[in-house]
């Protein structure tokens, strides 16, 4: 397995902020902790090519970005305030993913520490994401000739938005999400494949609907790659969730995911996504289940 982590991902810390960015460094020195950094191969990213970016953003909207140059309204979109830095930390974490996805072109598991911006879409940022990284790494495996057949499993509680409206013009890139039906976005896009659930479902029934997409989205799909958006804001304890998953719940979710894929000999590349529980303890031990399950199925 591999794991991409660069501590540029933690900065700039933005004020007056509920996004918990110190996640990532305690997700970092958990696992390293609990023994990842043996067993695992870790990538530090370099910064993505505006090649791959612009293979998937307007152009115009790429330069406005990385010379700080985006109108307010998109500032204000993003959630960030524009810095050099958050360009950077950007174009870094949208390389752990395209790395990852490399690994996963050749049967791998391959983890981003951070990524899963499922909210970007091709000319603005929104909702704490201003590039796509699961299309960009999507359309450069294409691009290269690694996969042809991609499958992007979003299990974030909020709908990929961005990634739908992308999608769909590339019918060899498949969308799932699984959302809930009354959270951000409120307007949503058309993935392939969207199950919105009920405010407040529980383990069983999420479970099972997701059983059930999963068959549905590899048989329609028959993918070479996974894109895993593995967002642990599905948790019961989740400020904006609004699921009420339970952390076991959540861990399934994941097992099954990944076990989908391995018994269908599929590589997968998974970035973080979301997580907003009050205790941060409870994000950190939400996606550490992600990391373990991925170790136990493809050691
Ligand atoms: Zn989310």
């Amino acid at each position: 397995m591999t794991i991409a982590y660069h501590e540029v991902y933690v900065h700039p810390l933005p004020e007056n902020h509920r996004f918990p960015m110190e996640k990532y460094s305690l997700l970092a020195g958990q696992l390293k902790r609990q023994g990842y950094g043996d067993d695992a191969s870790w990538i530090e990213p370099g910064l993505a090519l505006e090649r791959d970016i612009q293979r998937v953003h307007d152009e115009g909207y790429w330069n406005r970005l990385k010379s700080g140059q985006i109108s307010r309204h998109d500032e204000r979109a993003s959630g960030f305030k524009w810095s050099p830095q958050l360009v950077r930390r950007e174009q870094t974490i949208m390389e752990g993913t395209l790395q990852c996805a490399r690994r996963a072109a050749e049967g791998e598991v391959a983890l981003n520490i951070a990524g899963g911006t499922h909210h970007a879409f091709k000319d603005r940022p929104e909702g704490f994401c201003l590039l796509n990284d699961i299309m960009i790494a999507a359309l450069h495996l294409q691009h290269e000739k690694l996969a042809k057949n991609i499958l992007v499993v979003d299990l974030d509680v909020h709908q990929g938005n961005g990634t739908a409206s992308m999608a769909k013009y590339h019918p060899n890139v498949f969308t799932f999400s699984m959302h809930g039906a009354q959270n951000y976005p409120f307007r949503k896009e058309e993935s392939d494949l969207d199950i919105a659930l009920p405010t407040g479902t529980t383990d069983q029934a999420y479970l099972s609907a997701l059983d059930e997409g999963l068959t549905q989205a590899f048989s329609l799909s028959k993918p070479e790659v996974v894109f895993y958006q593995c967002g642990v804001d599905v948790l019961e304890t989740d400020k904006l969730g609004k699921l009420s998953l339970t952390a076991a719940g959540c861990s399934e979710r994941d097992r099954m995911v990944l076990d989908r894929c391995k018994s269908f000999q599929v590589g997968v590349a998974c970035s973080m996504g979301g997580g907003y529980s009050a205790s941060i303890g409870h994000i950190v031990d939400a996606h550490m289940a992600t990391f373990h399950h991925a170790r136990n199925l493809w050691s």
